[in-house]
């Protein structure tokens, strides 16, 4: 048998720079095998064949497979379950110990207790890290050390917290990349032989952090029609750039794009610690009593952008064409599903988990409930976006709408599918009549 190995498990942190899984394994002794698996519990449930989120995927493996197989190494890419996946390595390999970073969803919980358990009973050791957040868990709680349900004093105790110098740092790989398992290079398995197909001429943006438009960040970020916002949701999503890295070069830069990130840490902090968020509950549960509608004419309209509000159309049309979404967009078409038309938020949150290039189940999760009210620290009900309003404000020249909605004027726009006071007077109504026994 070949000498002892440790094994890297890749996840959602796609790189070799600055890892901390991958910078503590590296650092163990033992000589590393990086690995990936393509989790049949998770691809065989998307909808599409042509999910540009694999395609995603794919590419960053080719691109780490590029740098490993320059030092000797290769990824070890399997295509089925993880349980297969490590049964499949420990008959071949003798592997020690098993280095990995944790995520904070519940199916990745789950599968993490279950490999935990499997890979203790065979004697290997199973180590796992925070790398995808500045803070996790428990790290930043109220002083009863209770968890913070209100982003403002949260976000307040995580910049007292932080020591930038500690928290940014840099874990160190590359030093150390000559400690990976020298193999001769194995093939990743292609898009098709799983039964995905590849897009042509999808362009995703760019991993690199832009300083001229962070400085600009506070100034333009609510601007759908200018490119104001870093499109950087993708590459944080799937690791292709490490948060600490982003977080040190945005600190000097813009306090308002740092408190993105500690958005993001939020949300990430709320799934772990109320996991019933996701698991289809409202965070608040007295709203799990409102009578949403049942409409799939309004659905379907509202999916395809054909309600008869621009704004709203012009986001749906930009998130069906490319996958993204401007955020000050996500709120209005949010509220408008859940408040105009009074579909259950878990509607528009199911339709964003399969369409957005940059999905994570605890910011999609809490935006979601944020626009709907039944989230921690959301929007309180009777606030209801006038979709008229938010254009004068964040488009008034149009330029967005005009973008995504070039029939404006045309007699095939559509007329509005709801009226905005009625639609108001409704909500307001339906929201008031379930939530009074808990007010
Ligand atoms: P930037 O404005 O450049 O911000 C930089 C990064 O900060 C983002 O990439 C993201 O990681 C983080 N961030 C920014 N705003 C938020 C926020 N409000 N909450 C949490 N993190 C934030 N974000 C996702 O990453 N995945 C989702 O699935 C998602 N779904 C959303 C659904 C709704 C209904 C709403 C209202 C918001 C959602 N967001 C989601 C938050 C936000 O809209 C996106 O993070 C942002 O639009 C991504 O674009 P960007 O990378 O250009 O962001």
């Amino acid at each position: 048998m070949p000498s002892p190995i440790a094994i890297m498990w890749f996840r959602r942190d796609l790189r070799l720079n600055d890892n901390t899984a991958l910078a503590a394994a590296l650092q163990s002794g033992y000589t590393v095998l990086p690995i990936f698996v393509f989790d049949r519990e998770i691809l065989d449930k998307l909808p599409s064949k042509a999910d540009r989120r694999v395609q995603f995927i794919h590419d960053a493996l080719a691109h780490m497979q590029v740098q490993l197989v320059g030092f000797g190494s290769s990824l070890w890419v399997h295509y089925g379950t993880p349980e297969s996946a490590f049964e499949a390595l420990t008959n071949q390999f003798e592997v020690k110990a098993v280095y990995t970073n944790h995520d904070y969803e519940p199916y990745a919980k789950q599968r993490d207790t279950a490999i935990g358990g499997w890979l203790s009973a065979q004697e290997i050791d199973f180590h796992a890290f925070k790398d995808q957040v500045i803070f996790e868990k428990k790290e930043v709680t109220k002083d009863d050390g209770l968890p913070y349900t209100v982003f403002t004093p949260y976000s307040k105790k995580w910049k007292a917290k932080l020591v930038p110098e500690r928290d940014f740092a840099e874990q160190q790989t590359e030093p150390y990349f000559g400690q990976f398992l020298k193999l001769p290079v194995r093939e990743i398995p292609s898009l098709e032989s799983m039964g995905f197909v590849r897009e042509d001429g999808v362009d995703f943006p760019s991993a690199k952090a832009d300083h001229s438009l962070m400085k600009a960040y506070a100034q333009q970020r609510d601007l759908p029609g200018l490119r104001g916002t870093s499109r950087l949701g993708v590459h944080l999503r799937f690791g292709t750039i490490s948060i600490r890295q982003l977080a040190w070069e945005a600190y000097p830069l813009s306090e308002t794009f740092l408190n993105e990130l500690i958005w993001r840490d939020f949300y990430h902090m709320i799934l772990w610690n109320f996991p019933h968020v996701g698991e289809g509950k409202a965070f608040r549960k007295e709203y799990d009593a409102i009578r949403w509608r049942d409409s799939e004419a309004d659905y379907e309209a509202w999916k395809n952008g054909q309600t008869g509000y621009p704004i709203v159309d012009a986001g749906m049309r930009e998130l069906n064409a490319t996958g993204f979404m401007h955020n000050r967009v996500r709120m209005i078409v949010a509220s408008f599903l859940t408040k105009h038309l009074l579909l259950d938020w878990r509607l528009g949150e199911a339709y964003f988990a399969e369409k957005l290039l940059d999905f994570d189940l605890a910011a999609n999760n809490g935006g979601w409930q944020w626009a709907a009210g039944s989230g921690c620290d959301a929007a309180p009900y009777f606030r209801v976006f006038n979709p008229r309003l938010q254009t004068e404000k964040f488009d008034k020249q149009l330029v967005y709408i005009r973008k995504w909605v070039p029939e404006l004027n045309s007699f095939s726009y559509p007329k509005p599918i709801v009226d905005h006071d009625f639609a108001r007077k409704r909500c307001l109504e339906v929201y008031a009549a379930a939530l009074k026994p808990a007010q």
